[in-house]
C-alpha cells in the first residue's frame, strides 16, 4: 500500500500516552501518523497484570484503545519503525526522516497463526517477558500484540527456512530491506514513555547474584493473565514462594545513582501486587520494607490501609544488603526505623525489587535545527508545567506520558489528551489560519 506523505501530527511511541493521544486528534478529525520502535504498540501498560487502586484488568483496558488505534481511519500506524531525523522549516511544517525496519514478514499476509514461532528451531531470552523465558526467532512479541504478527529476528535466525516453508500465508519474506520514509507534518507529540532503572547498578539488592531476587516487572507479568509461567513460582526451582519481601525504592530518591526523585509508581505498584499475591498464593506472607509510603492520588491511602489489613506487613527499614543462602532463600539485612534503626535480618524465598523510572530521551537527538530541553534529570522539560503541562522548549512539539516524568496510567491519559488538545490549537493558528 502506498504510504501518504502528509500528516497534521506525528506522535512518537505508542504506549498508552501515544494511543490516547492518538485517538482524541483521530477522532476530531485531524490525521495522525503513529510511530512506534517495537514490534506492537500499548508499552508497558500492555504487559501489567491490573491496575491500582481499583485492580482492573490492565490488558482489559488496553486492547481495545490498542485496537481502535490500529483501525481508525485517521490513524496510520507505523510499528517496528524509528525516527532518524527531524527538521523544523516552520510553524506547522517539520520534515521527518522514518525507519521502517524489515520485519522479513509480509504485513498484509500475515494472519498471525504462530506456526513459524511453532517450527522454529532457534530460542533466545524473551524481552516481553522480561528475560524470564524464551522466545522463537520468528515470534510475535506477545498474546495481545498489536499488530498480531509474527517478526523474524535476522540477528538470531540461523536460515533453515522452516518458518518459510510452513507458513500456510507464505507472508514471510527474506528479500525485505530497511526503508527510509520522508514525511511532512505540522505538529510533533513525544511520547517515548520511560525505562526501568537496572537493578544491576546497586548490587547490594543481590539482582543477578541471587537467583530468587526479581524486578516488580517480572512480577506484574508473573501476576498478569497473559503470565509466562501460569503462577507465581520463585526462578531457582518452581517452588511456590511463601515468604516474599519487596524492596522500595530501588534506584529512586538516590543520589548515588543520579536519581534523587520519587518515581511516583513503586509504592502503588507494590501494594497492588501484595494484595494480588495473597489472591494467587493465599498462605504466603508479603512484607514490604519501605522509606516512606506515598500514597498520594484518589483512592490511593484507603487501598494501602486495606492492604495493611489484609495482612501485607509494612516494616519502615533501610535495606543494607541481600545475601543467598545454601537453600537459595534470600537474607535481607535491615535497619529497623521503629526499633531506633536496630540491625536485623529475615529470610525470604524471594524479593521483589521495586525498581523506579528513568528518563527515556535520547529522541531528542534526531531533531537536527532545534533542541529540546531536558530537566535536570533527563526527562523532556515542560516549559510551562503549571499552566500547559503539555509545552515543551519547541513551538509545535509537546509531550505526552511518562517522556515528562515518572506517572501512572489516569495521570498519562490526562496528559496526552492535554498533549491533544494543544496540537489542535497550535494546528488551528499555524496551519489552517483559525486563531480565535
Ligand atoms: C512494574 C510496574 C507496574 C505498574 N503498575 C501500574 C498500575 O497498576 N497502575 C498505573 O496506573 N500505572 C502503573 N505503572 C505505570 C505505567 O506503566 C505507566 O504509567 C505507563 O506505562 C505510562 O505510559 P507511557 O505511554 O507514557 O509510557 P510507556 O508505557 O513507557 O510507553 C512508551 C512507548 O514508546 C515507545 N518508544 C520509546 N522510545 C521510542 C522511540 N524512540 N521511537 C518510537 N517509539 C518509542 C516504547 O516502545 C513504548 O511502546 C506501572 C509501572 C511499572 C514499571
Ligand atoms: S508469518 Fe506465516 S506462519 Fe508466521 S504467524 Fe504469520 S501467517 Fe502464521
Ligand atoms: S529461518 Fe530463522 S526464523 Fe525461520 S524457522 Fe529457521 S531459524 Fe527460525
Amino acid at each position: 500500500m502506498k504510504q501518504a506523505n502528509e500528516y497534521d501530527v506525528l506522535i512518537i511511541g505508542a504506549g498508552i500516552a501515544g494511543i490516547e493521544a492518538a485517538l482524541t486528534l483521530g477522532d476530531a478529525g485531524y490525521r495522525v501518523l503513529l510511530v512506534e520502535k517495537e514490534g506492537s504498540i500499548g508499552g508497558k501498560m500492555a504487559l501489567l497484570s491490573k491496575t491500582f487502586p481499583t485492580l482492573d484488568c490492565a490488558s482489559c483496558i488496553a486492547t481495545p484503545k490498542m485496537a481502535a488505534a490500529a483501525h481508525h481511519p485517521n490513524i496510520t500506524l507505523l510499528t517496528y519503525s524509528e525516527v532518524q531525523e527531524v527538521v523544523k522549516n516552520g510553524e506547522a511544517d517539520f520534515s521527518v526522516k522514518i525507519l521502517k525496519k524489515p520485519r522479513y514478514v509480509d504485513l498484509d499476509a500475515c494472519t498471525g497463526c504462530g506456526i513459524c514461532e511453532t517450527v522454529c528451531p532457534v530460542i533466545v531470552s524473551d524481552e516481553f517477558q522480561y528475560d524470564m523465558r524464551g522466545r522463537k526467532a520468528a515470534y510475535i512479541p506477545f498474546d495481545i500484540a498489536v499488530p498480531k504478527k509474527a517478526i523474524i529476528d535476522l540477528d538470531n535466525c540461523i536460515l533453515c527456512g522452516s518458518c518459510e516453508r510452513e507458513c500456510p500465508a507464505s507472508a514471510i519474506d527474506f528479500t525485505q530491506e530497511p526503508e527510509t520514509l520522508e514525511v511532512k507534518v505540522g505538529a510533533i507529540i513525544i511520547a517515548t514513555g520511560f525505562k526501568l532503572f537496572s537493578p544491576t547498578l546497586r548490587p547490594e539488592f543481590g539482582y543477578g547474584r541471587c537467583k530468587n531476587v526479581i524486578t516488580a516487572m517480572q512480577m506484574d507479568r508473573l501476576l498478569a493473565p497473559t503470565r509466562p509461567y501460569n503462577s507465581v513460582l520463585r526462578p531457582l526451582d518452581g517452588k511456590e514462594p511463601m515468604r516474599i519481601a519487596y524492596i522500595l525504592c530501588v534506584g529512586s530518591r538516590d543520589r548515588k545513582v543520579g536519581n534523587p526523585y520519587c518515581s511516583q509508581i513503586c509504592c502503588m505498584y507494590s501494594i497492588k501486587q501484595a494484595q494480588l499475591i495473597m489472591g494467587a498464593l493465599p498462605l504466603a506472607d508479603v512484607a514490604i520494607f519501605y522509606i516512606d509510603i506515598r500514597a498520594f492520588g484518589k483512592g490511593f491511602e484507603e487501598f494501602f490501609n486495606q492492604t495493611q489489613a489484609m495482612g501485607t506487613m509494612f516494616i519502615k527499614g533501610r535495606v543494607i544488603v541481600v545475601e543467598e543462602d545454601k537453600e537459595g532463600n534470600v537474607v535481607v539485612k535491615y535497619e529497623d526505623m521503629d526499633d531506633g534503626g536496630r540491625l536485623k535480618e529475615d529470610t525470604f524465598d524471594l524479593v521483589v525489587l521495586a525498581v523506579g523510572a528513568m528518563p527515556n530521551s535520547d529522541i531528542t537527538k534526531v531533531f537536527k535545527n532545534v533542541k529540546i530541553e531536558l530537566d535536570e534529570v533527563g526527562w523532556i522539560k515542560q516549559v510551562d508545567p503549571n499552566n500547559n503541562p503539555a509545552t515543551t522548549s519547541v513551538p509545535g512539539i509537546f509531550v505526552a506520558g511518562c517522556a515528562a516524568g515518572p506517572k501512572d496510567i489516569p495521570d498519562s491519559i490526562v496528559e496526552a489528551d492535554a498533549a491533544a488538545a494543544q496540537c489542535m490549537a497550535y494546528l488551528n493558528e499555524h496551519k489552517y489560519g483559525r486563531k480565535r
